[in-house]
C-alpha cells in the first residue's frame, strides 16, 4: 500500500500514477486518485485491482490538467477490496477527500458519533470516518489545518494520511503516525509519499517526517508542524544520493 501527493506545475495525475507504480512493491488490492479540476471540483477516480484498471478509467476523462493531486494504493483492513472501499474517500459534504494507509483503531466509536450527527457513509472503511471527523471539526475551528489536527488528535491508531480540500485547492495537508511518510522538495513542486522512489525522478531533497508530525505543501512552500499543538518544527533537508 502507498500514498503520493503532488502540488506543482505539472499535470498532477500522471505524476501520481507514476509514483503509485513505484510503490507497487508494497502490495495493494485497489487504487485511486483525487484531483481538482476547474478550480473547485474535487474529483475522485478509483478502481479495484491493478493500476491498469485505474488508468483505464482515467482514460475516459481526458485532459486532466490539474496541478494538485494525490493517489493511493490500498491494502484492505476494514471492508472488502471493492471500488466503494477504495481510496480516496470524500467527506459527506463533498468538500474534502482523503487517502490513508494504516488503521484507525477507535473508528467505530467515532463513526457512531458522526452517524448521530447525521453523517452518511458510503464505504466500510475506517478512513471514511476520519475524513468526516475532519469535516465536523472544521465547523468549530478557524482553519482547515486546525480541524485536521483536532481530528487526528481524536483518532487513535496508525496512519500516513493526505487531505485535499475545495477550501484550499492549492495545498495538501499530510500527517504521519506509525506509518512512513516523506516530504520531497522540488523547484516549484513538492511531494509527499510513503517512500522516496515515488518521487525520485523529480527531486532528491527530502525531509523524513517523524510520528506526530503534520505538513502542509503548496507548489512553492512547505511547513512542518506538531499534530498535538501545531507548533512549527524545524528540520534539515536531506539529500538522497542513491538510485
Ligand atoms: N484501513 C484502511 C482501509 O482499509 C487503509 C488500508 C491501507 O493501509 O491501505 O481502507
Amino acid at each position: 500500500c502507498g500514498i503520493i501527493a503532488y502540488t506543482g506545475h505539472r499535470p498532477a495525475v500522471p505524476v501520481v500514477i507514476e509514483g503509485l507504480r513505484r510503490l507497487e512493491y508494497r502490495g495493494y488490492d485497489s487504487a485511486g486518485v483525487s484531483f481538482i479540476q476547474n478550480n473547485e471540483l474535487l474529483n475522485v477516480v478509483r478502481a479495484a485491482g491493478k493500476l491498469n484498471a485505474l488508468e483505464q478509467k482515467l482514460s475516459n476523462s481526458p485532459n486532466i490538467l490539474a496541478t494538485v493531486g494525490m493517489g493511493h494504493t490500498r491494502w484492505a483492513t476494514h471492508g472488502i477490496p471493492v471500488e466503494r472501499n477504495a481510496h480516496p474517500h470524500k467527506s459527506f459534504d463533498g468538500s474534502l477527500s482523503i487517502i490513508h494507509n494504516g488503521i484507525i483503531e477507535n473508528f467505530q466509536e467515532l463513526k457512531n458519533d458522526l452517524l448521530a450527527k447525521g453523517y452518511k457513509f458510503y464505504s466500510d472503511t475506517d478512513t471514511e470516518v476520519l475524513v468526516n471527523l475532519i469535516s465536523e471539526e472544521r465547523k468549530n475551528t478557524t482553519n482547515l489545518m486546525q480541524a485536521f489536527a483536532n481530528a487526528l488528535n481524536k483518532a487513535h491508531g496508525a496512519y500516513a494520511v493526505a487531505l485535499m480540500s475545495k477550501e484550499e485547492p492549492d495545498s495538501i495537508l499530510a500527517a504521519r503516525m506509525h506509518a512512513p511518510l516523506i516530504l520531497g522538495l522540488g523547484v516549484g513542486e513538492n511531494f509527499v509519499a510513503s517512500d522516496v522512489p515515488a518521487f525520485l525522478n523529480y527531486t532528491r531533497d527530502v525531509v523524513f517526517l517523524d510520528d506526530g508530525e503534520l505538513v502542509k505543501i503548496t507548489a512553492n512552500s512547505w511547513e512542518l508542524r506538531s499534530i498535538t499543538d501545531l507548533g512549527l518544527i524545524e528540520k534539515k533537508v536531506q539529500r538522497i544520493n542513491w538510485d
